[in-house]
């Protein structure tokens, strides 16, 4: 019986036939961003999932994180492997280079991906925990882990708004790729079971 791991795993491989996971400080030239930020942001290495094109790579060995844990980051991955792949270059170059901190492109995808982790908490435990979500990722977009990508918490909390309300009002869970990514989580494209018979 595939779990959700397993189903996120064939979703993303709908998309990314050869799909990688990757622990990161396996490979120096992965970890040596992480090495340079160490003293401003700390251990990036031990914390952050990063992706590039097939390649997920996590910050320790697959076998050490916690299955449905690694199936909800997969899937906020999987939005940026499918906005790498529409957008190319640009994703790449507007990840990185433009607006370096303030109100940057990165905050663009990262919302588009974050919305992942808004969705899931909604599934988890309804507007609470969304809100509580919303209230963690102000810190995320506001402050230095992706270098003060949307500076002030008050501004960053109005960014994120929109998909929060997005996400309360179910919205979102009828979009792609998030209406997918939910159904895999759910295991709403399994094939029913046989009814039991008495
Ligand atoms: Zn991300």
């Amino acid at each position: 019986m595939p779990d959700r791991l397993d189903r996120m795993l064939a979703l993303v491989r709908r998309h990314r036939p050869r799909v990688r996971l990757v622990d990161r400080n396996t490979v120096p030239w992965m970890r040596l961003p992480g090495e340079l930020a160490r003293p401003f942001v700390g251990d990036i290495n031990q914390r952050f999932t990063t992706v590039l094109g097939d390649v997920v790579y996590l910050p320790g060995p697959v076998e050490r994180f916690d299955r449905d844990h690694l199936a909800a980051v997969l899937a906020h991955e999987l939005v940026h492997q499918l906005d790498q792949a529409r957008s190319g270059p640009w994703f790449y170059a507007s990840y990185v280079l433009f607006a370096p901190t303030g109100r940057t492109m990165r905050a663009d995808w990262e919302r588009r991906a974050y919305a992942v982790d808004l969705l899931l908490a909604h599934e988890r435990g309804g507007e609470q925990a969304v809100l509580a979500t919303r209230d963690r990722l102000v810190t995320v977009f506001a402050g230095p882990s992706y270098g003060f990508m949307w500076a002030g918490r008050a501004s960053a909390e109005r960014f994120l708004q929109p998909v929060v309300d997005a996400v309360l009002d179910g919205t979102l869970a009828q979009q792609a790729p998030y209406r997918d990514i939910l159904r895999a989580w759910r295991g709403e494209d399994a094939v029913p079971p046989e009814p039991e018979v008495a």
